[in-house]
């Protein structure tokens, strides 16, 4: 539209582009100081099994509570954090604070719970990634396998000959790694096929309208196929309806996250949560897979 209009419309255009320049340059300023003054926080979201609505994990997910600007979600300061390289640090807070939390869990007798964490392709370029989880695992004696690292398809695929060293001495230690968004990138099967993952998480874009019969059910399921060809466990996530669920656990994915089970709450919800445990049974009632 710019374009048919001649070039001077880009000045049209500026003000706006200004205020969200400004805005983002004012963002990162901030987030530096919201990093070391504990204005972050880790809300989690349940992920559970498939076969009978249990938690096997929690996703942390960072909030930023801001004193003067209120509650900011990652999807406005993350793109910054990593513009900025703050990512690094926060990416350590996240890690740190996960890790710390999982223990708690652990000793409060949840001990088969694990926990998964979101991590910037800008983390794994770092060549002291592995080694930093590694110390983390140790330091609050926890198992490699208790922990899981989502990693963005977009994010990975534009770095997979620099990350496969990171990502296979994360497997050494016996870390478990899901490719988050599936679906969302541009993932040629030739690098899923070379990458050392356990896990696709299908993007929720795909489930929107799984259940009536559309290209989404088609896609869903030849994804779920797909994984299951290359050994690794499906998640769906962003599950909103029983119709959702339904369709999907009658074509075997093996996990489930999303608002219709529970959506992100903080840790001491969590233990709640965790003592009951199996989230939305009554579904799970309901509908039983296919069998094979
Ligand atoms: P993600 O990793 O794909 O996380 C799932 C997002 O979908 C979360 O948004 C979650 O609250 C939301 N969600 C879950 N279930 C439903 C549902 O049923 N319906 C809908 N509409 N949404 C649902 P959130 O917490 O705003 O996080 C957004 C993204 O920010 C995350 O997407 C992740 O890419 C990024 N992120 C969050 N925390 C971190 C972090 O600690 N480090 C990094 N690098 N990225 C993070
Ligand atoms: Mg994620
Ligand atoms: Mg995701
Ligand atoms: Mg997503």
């Amino acid at each position: 539209r710019g374009k048919r209009r001649g070039r001077n419309t880009v000045v049209a255009f500026l003000p706006e582009f200004a205020d969200e320049l400004r805005d983002r340059i004012a963002l990162g300023s901030r987030l530096r100081e919201a990093i070391e003054h504990e204005e972050l926080t880790l809300d989690y979201q349940p992920q559970v099994s498939g076969l009978d609505g249990r938690i096997v994990m929690l996703e942390a997910l960072v909030r930023w509570q801001s004193p003067d600007r209120g509650l900011i979600m990652p999807a406005r300061f993350i793109r910054v954090a990593e513009d900025s390289g703050l990512i690094v640090p926060l990416g350590r807070w996240v890690l740190e604070r996960a890790c710390r939390q999982l223990r708690a869990w652990h000793e409060g007798g949840f001990d088969d719970v694990g926990v998964a964490i979101n991590v910037s392709a800008h983390q794994l370029l770092r060549e002291s990634f592995a080694d930093d989880v590694g110390e983390m695992l140790h330091r609050f004696g926890l198992r490699p396998d208790a922990i899981e690292l989502e990693l963005t398809e977009s994010a990975l695929m534009e770095n997979v000959e620099r990350v496969l060293g990171t990502l296979k001495a994360l497997k050494t230690i016996g870390v478990r790694l899901t490719l988050d968004d599936f679906g969302t990138g541009y993932s040629s099967l030739n690098y899923l096929r070379r990458l050392p993952i356990d896990k696709l998480k299908i993007d929720r874009s795909f489930l929107a309208e799984v259940s009536s019969g559309s290209r989404d059910a088609a896609i869903a399921r030849a994804l779920i196929a797909m994984g299951h060809q290359l050994q690794l466990q499906v998640l769906a996530e962003g599950v909103e309806n029983e119709d959702q669920l339904g369709y999907l656990r009658r074509n075997h994915c093996d996990q489930f996250q999303g608002n219709l089970l529970s959506g992100a709450v903080a840790a001491d919800d969590v233990e709640r949560l965790l003592r009951q445990r199996y989230l939305r049974p009554e579904s799970f009632e309901a509908t039983r897979p296919d069998r094979v």
